[in-house]
């Protein structure tokens, strides 16, 4: 008789020697209930990857301007009870200048999709790139596809857009006004440009299936994604979806886990979400396949603003501290904090991974 531990074990042992699992299979492997083989396996995959070193990313939330709709988004343009901002360049460049000086080699500048103007966004990132060392990630949602090569010749490194899901049909009720397609096709453009290419998805969307979960897993994989954030859904009460139920944090695992043995050499990050849907979430991401942490260095009177989901702008204290706390945390748990490797070498070794 075939148990699921067997199963388990056999499709990992696949996975492992560079097959592509196919929808269904994923789908069974992502119903198995608390498989703690599939984490101990991607544990085992993380540190002989990325070895024990976790590497840290500082986020500024420059803006909560946003002219989107997302039925999940707090941060949605319907969203009227919100105080909007939008942080000055000095502010940004303060921000900046403290993710330098706590030694965390990348600042994430991240807002709602609001329409600034490109070239006010590129001055900012060579600005960043003349007064620091740090490489530049930028999540500012989807824009005309000639900013995303302005802002890579300003200097942007990276940048993050999760595709936040692979059914098309889920996409496009959650998005109203935002298309699947031109989505894919920026993710599609950054590889091109050589940007290194975040995505990612939501967990425990109303209406999500594990075949679904599936879809994601793949169009990652096929996308040779560098950067993929993977974390629980979490109603916000001014949305439409006030009153679905969450994701879990066992599912979320499950991805995080699957989502390394598909992609060995991914930046994978325990999320914010899921640190706030379970206290104990990201050390148990980081034991499951994660590698990244980020600590949010949006000023104070801004932060509690940057209201995507409840709990998240309560997460945040004072820099010094979290990175105490956390520096405790991982050497409780045997693990360091890392340093990235110099420009281009990540893009080098990914083009590698995803052409096997
Ligand atoms: N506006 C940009 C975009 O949409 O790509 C970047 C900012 S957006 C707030 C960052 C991410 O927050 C989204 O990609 C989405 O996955 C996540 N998010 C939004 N609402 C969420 C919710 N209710 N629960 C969990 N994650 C959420
Ligand atoms: Fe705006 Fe991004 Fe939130 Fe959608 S997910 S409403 S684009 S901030």
């Amino acid at each position: 008789m075939i148990t699921g531990e067997s199963f388990l074990k056999e499709k990992l042992t696949h996975i492992m020697d560079g097959e592509t699992p196919s929808r269904e299979e994923l789908a069974a492997i992502l119903a198995l209930p608390s498989p703690e083989y599939l984490y101990h396996t991607a544990d085992l995959i993380r540190q002989e990857q990325c070895h024990d070193a976790v590497l840290l990313r500082g986020i500024i939330e420059i803006s909560n301007v946003c002219n989107q709709s997302c039925h999940y988004c707090g941060l949605r343009k319907e969203n009227k009870t919100l105080f909007r901002y939008r942080m000055t360049e000095e502010e940004i460049m303060d921000a900046a200048q403290k993710i330098q000086r706590a030694d965390i080699s990348t600042a994430v500048l991240q807002s709602g999709e609001d329409k600034t103007d490109a070239k006010r966004l590129c001055d900012l990132i060579r600005r960043i790139r003349t007064e620091s060392d740090l490489f530049i990630t930028l999540s500012l949602g989807e824009r005309p596809a000639g900013d995303y090569l302005a802002f890579r010749e300003a200097g942007a490194d990276r940048y993050l857009l999760k595709h936040e899901t692979a059914s098309k049909q889920l996409f496009e009720i959650l998005r109203p006004g935002s298309s699947y397609n031109s989505r894919r096709e920026a993710l599609r453009l950054f590889k091109e440009l050589e940007l290194e290419t975040g995505t990612g998805c939501m967990v425990g969307l109303p209406g999500q299936t594990p075949e679904d979960l599936a879809d994601d897993l793949l169009y990652m994989k096929a996308l040779g994604a560098d950067m993929i954030g993977i974390g629980p859904f979490i109603p916000h009460p001014e949305t439409p979806l006030a009153h679905c139920p969450p994701g879990t944090t066992e599912m979320t695992l499950k991805m995080i886990s699957l989502t390394r043995l598909l992609l060995p050499r991914a930046n994978i990050p325990a999320t914010t979400s899921l640190g706030v849907l379970d206290s104990t979430g990201r050390r148990k991401a980081l034991q499951s396949g994660a590698n990244v942490v980020m600590l949010d260095f949006t000023p104070e009177n801004y932060r509690r603003h940057y209201d995507i989901y409840p709990g998240k702008t309560y997460v945040a204290r004072e820099q010094d501290h979290t990175l105490r706390l956390l520096r405790q945390e991982l050497e409780a748990m045997g693990r360091t904090i890392g340093r990235d490797r110099p420009r281009g070498e990540i893009l080098k070794t990914s083009a590698k991974t995803a052409s096997k």
